[in-house]
């Protein structure tokens, strides 16, 4: 994958052609299964084999880049459930640490990946080196994604 900005960069930010304006929030999809919802977010643990326990946060109202172009409204509910899935993947997967990245240098729409930091971790101490997915992950065995899922779904008062 080259390093560049993408080429559509000025469209994406107004929303066009933007893939996440354009989910129809599906339970499961090939980037993973949904644990939480409300109105405007859902909550997906992702299949890439990438760290433990990885979860993207998506907001789900009009398109938005920035967070400050929420609402207090919306910016409380959005930010009320980065927290709440935070602390039950803390208490479910027993991490040392989460870290809560909200980038969107490749999909600039307001998301943000939680990922949880562990004692064997691939950079101790430093920032998680997370790359833009392309498809070529490896793969959590679904199985055992639907299996964390049904117990986070559970903790998180998820109940879809
Ligand atoms: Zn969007």
């Amino acid at each position: 994958m080259s390093i560049s900005w993408p080429v559509d960069w000025a469209n994406l930010t107004q929303g066009i052609g933007c893939e996440m304006c354009n989910s129809s929030r599906p339970d499961s999809d090939k980037y993973g299964v949904r644990i939480f919802s409300t109105n405007n977010v859902d909550a997906v643990l992702q299949r890439a084999g990438i760290q433990r326990g990885y979860t993207l946060i998506i907001w789900r109202g009009r398109h938005i880049t920035e967070p400050y172009e929420l609402t207090d409204a919306e910016s409380s509910d959005y930010w009320r459930s980065v927290m709440h899935v935070a602390k039950a993947l803390m208490n479910y997967y027993q991490p040392l640490k989460m870290n809560y990245e909200t980038l969107g240098n490749s999909v600039p729409h307001l998301h943000t990946h939680l990922v949880p930091r562990y004692i064997k971790d691939p950079a101790p101490g430093r920032p998680f080196p997370l790359l833009p997915q392309d498809g070529s992950e490896a793969k959590v065995p679904d199985d055992e994604l639907w299996e964390q899922a049904r117990a986070l779904r559970k903790a998180l008062g998820d109940t879809a």
